[in-house]
């Protein structure tokens, strides 16, 4: 709960961590109902056809062959996870070396691990190493899909990153830790961001205290054993393969 005094941020979010694992990619939500509950997000596309990159009110999706495009109202998501982007606090990191410090620099701007935040990063990287999933029969656990995605390099790119922190005991829900997508400023490069460098880039925080979710009601969800705890497979199916 925020007080009373604070603005009330909402964290909006389509299915969970643990559908998305266990290979429940049916099309759960249209963009066009995203669109009512924020400007700033990411997920996925029926069928994990590529990465939702949310920003300013844009819808993108960056696809396995390197495309980017914007999305209209009637495609489909299984997973999103969308706000309205007021932030809470900001800071310019003048070195960031790589994802370690970024996320340092996000810690420092933290006041708690046990509420969700809303995050952005702009500016000119030296480097961003992204991927897009590749579209993925339904059933087919997202360890599997994540295993052959295509991975891509960006250099010298000025974009955006957005996505979101979630608490350790969300793991079930959301993706634990830092979870951020990119897009680049002329929205022709993207993906699910595996590492990152630059100088200069700034970071923009918002503290989220009501958290939304709506389940899907599509047949795969309904039927699904979600008993089991996703954080090892999204550890792996999420970070940089090592
Ligand atoms: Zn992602």
């Amino acid at each position: 709960m925020a007080t009373r005094a604070a603005s009330h941020h909402t964290l909006y979010q389509v299915s969970t961590a643990t559908a998305l694992v266990q290979g429940i990619y049916q099309g759960a939500v249209r963009v066009g109902t995203l669109r009512e509950h924020g400007d700033l997000g990411l997920g996925t596309f029926e069928n994990l056809d590529g990465e939702m990159v949310i920003v300013d009110g844009q819808f993108f999706q960056a696809r396995s062959d390197g495309s980017v495009r914007e999305c209209n109202d009637d495609v489909l998501s299984p997973f999103a996870v969308i706000t309205r982007f007021a932030p809470d606090a900001a800071v310019t990191l003048t070195q960031d070396p790589d994802l370690s410090h970024l996320s340092s620099g996000f810690d420092r701007l933290r006041h708690s691990d046990n509420i969700f935040f809303a995050l952005r990063v702009d500016g000119h990287f030296d480097y961003v190493h992204a991927r897009a999933m590749c579209r993925t029969k339904e059933g087919v656990p997202l360890v599997e899909a994540a295993a052959v995605q295509p991975e891509f390099e960006f250099r010298d790119v000025e974009g955006t990153l957005v996505g979101f922190w979630t608490p350790e005991y969300a793991k079930a829900l959301n993706v634990p830790g830092y979870h951020l997508h990119f897009v680049s400023a002329d929205r022709t490069r993207g993906g699910h961001l595996l590492q990152c460098r630059g100088a200069g880039l700034r970071l923009q925080i918002q503290r989220e205290g009501d958290y939304h979710i709506a389940l899907p009601e599509t047949e795969d969800f309904l039927k699904a054993d979600l008993r089991r705890d996703p954080a090892a497979d999204l550890a792996k199916a999420e970070g940089e393969k090592k």
